[in-house]
C-alpha cells in the first residue's frame, strides 16, 4: 500500500490474446480469423454480443405489452461511463465481467498494490505483477484480453477525487473491503443529486463478501435507502461468552480465545501479544493446544490460533464470483431501468 497517489496512462487496446490465463475469461468469438481483422477496427465481431442478446432480448414474465427487445440497453451498455472501486476479489470479478457483457468505458479505483497472496484469487494480477498497483494492472490486463473495452485506472484513494470527477459516471460499482470507503462514497453519491436534474443521480451498485457470506445491492441515492440507513444489518465480529472460554470450552477457538484472553495476560502481564510476531503466536498456539487436550478438542492449528487472533476470515474466490454475478444481473437491470428513464424524459 503507497500514499503517493498517481495516475497511470493506459496503453491502446489491443488485440492480441494473452495465452497464459483461463479461457473462461477470454471474448473467445466463433472464428479467431474475425477478431483480428474486425476487431482491429472496431473491437467488434459477429455475434459478439450473442450472449447478451439471450439476456437482454428474452421477454420475461413481467415484460410489458409491446417491449421489442434491449436494443436500446446494448447501446446504453456500450456508452455507459462506469466506475468500478475497488479492484481486488471482487473487483477482479466484476471488471471481467464489466468487459464481457459489453461495457466499454470502464474506470477502476484502487489505493493497493498487489501482494503475493493475492494471487490465488485476484486473477487479473500474475507474480510479475507483485508490488505493483492494483488498478494498473487490472485495467492493462482488461485491455489486452477483450478488444475495444477502454480501462482507466487511479491508483489512489476515493477521497482523492472530488465531486466533479464522481459526477462523469453513470453508474457507481463497488467492491470494498472497508465500511468507512462505502459510507464516503456512499455520502458523496447522495450529495450529488440535485432535484432538478435526473442525471445527476449516480446508482450505486455495492457488493461485499465475507467468507462464505456476500451481499449486492443496488442504492439510488435519495430515492432508495442508502448505505447508511442499513449499517445496523452488518455482522458483529464473532465473540465468544467468557464463561465457556473459562469453564467449558467446546471449540479450538474457545481454547485459543482462553490462551489469548485469559492465559497470556497471567503469564506477560503488561506486554501485549503481537499478532505479526511468530514467537507470541507460538506461545498462545502451544497453550491453546494444551487446553485442548485436557478438554478432548481437535482442531486447535497454528494458522486458526493466528486466524483467531488476527480475527482472519478467509476471502473465498467462489463467493467473490457468485457476488459479482449478482452485481451483474443489477447492473443490467438498473441499466435497463436507466434506459427507459432516460427515454421517458
Ligand atoms: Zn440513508
Amino acid at each position: 500500500m503507497s500514499d503517493t497517489p498517481m495516475q497511470t496512462d493506459h496503453a491502446t487496446p489491443s488485440v492480441v490474446n494473452n495465452i497464459d490465463t483461463p479461457a473462461s475469461i477470454a471474448a473467445v468469438p466463433e472464428n479467431d480469423d474475425v477478431l483480428v481483422s474486425s476487431a482491429a477496427s472496431v473491437g467488434d465481431w459477429d455475434g459478439r454480443w450473442k450472449h447478451i442478446s439471450k439476456v437482454l432480448d428474452r421477454p420475461g414474465p413481467f415484460t410489458e405489452e409491446g417491449w421489442t427487445g434491449g436494443q436500446e440497453t446494448k447501446d446504453f451498455l456500450h456508452a455507459c461511463k462506469i466506475l468500478v472501486i475497488g479492484a481486488g476479489g471482487l473487483g477482479c470479478e466484476i471488471l471481467k465481467n464489466l468487459a464481457l457483457s459489453g461495457f466499454r468505458d470502464i474506470h477502476v479505483i484502487d489505493m493497493d498494490t498487489i501482494d503475493i497472496s493475492n494471487l490465488n484469487r485476484q486473477f487479473l494480477f500474475r507474480q510479475a505483477d507483485v508490488g505493483r498497483p492494483k488498478a494498473t494492472v487490472a485495467a492493462e490486463f482488461v485491455m489486452k484480453r477483450v478488444a475495444g473495452v477502454n480501462v482507466t485506472p487511479f491508483y489512489g484513494k476515493i477521497q482523492d477525487k472530488d465531486p466533479d470527477y464522481y459526477a462523469q459516471f453513470q453508474l457507481v460499482i463497488c467492491g470494498l473491503d472497508s465500511i468507512e470507503a462505502r459510507r464516503w462514497m456512499n455520502a458523496t453519491l447522495v450529495g450529488l443529486v440535485d432535484e432538478d436534474s435526473p442525471e445527476s443521480m449516480k446508482p450505486l451498485i455495492d457488493g461485499g463478501t465475507e467468507g462464505f457470506k456476500g451481499q449486492a445491492r443496488v442504492i439510488l441515492p435519495t430515492i432508495s435507502s442508502c448505505y447508511e440507513c442499513s449499517l445496523d444489518m452488518f455482522n458483529k465480529p464473532t465473540t465468544f461468552p467468557i464463561c465457556t472460554i473459562a469453564n467449558t470450552p467446546r471449540l479450538p477457538e474457545h481454547c485459543i480465545e482462553w490462551a489469548s484472553v485469559l492465559e497470556w495476560p497471567k503469564v506477560w502481564g503488561d506486554v501485549k501479544y503481537d499478532t505479526d510476531n511468530p514467537e507470541h503466536i507460538t506461545w498462545l498456539y502451544n497453550t491453546a493446544l494444551a487446553r485442548a487436550k485436557q478438554f478432548n478438542i481437535q482442531g486447535v492449528t497454528y494458522s486458526l490460533t493466528q486466524g483467531v487472533v488476527k480475527n482472519i476470515i478467509p476471502a473465498i474466490a467462489s463467493t467473490n464470483a457468485i457476488i459479482a454475478g449478482g452485481l451483474g444481473l443489477l447492473e443490467y437491470g438498473v441499466c435497463d431501468r436507466t434506459t427507459i428513464f432516460i427515454s421517458l424524459r
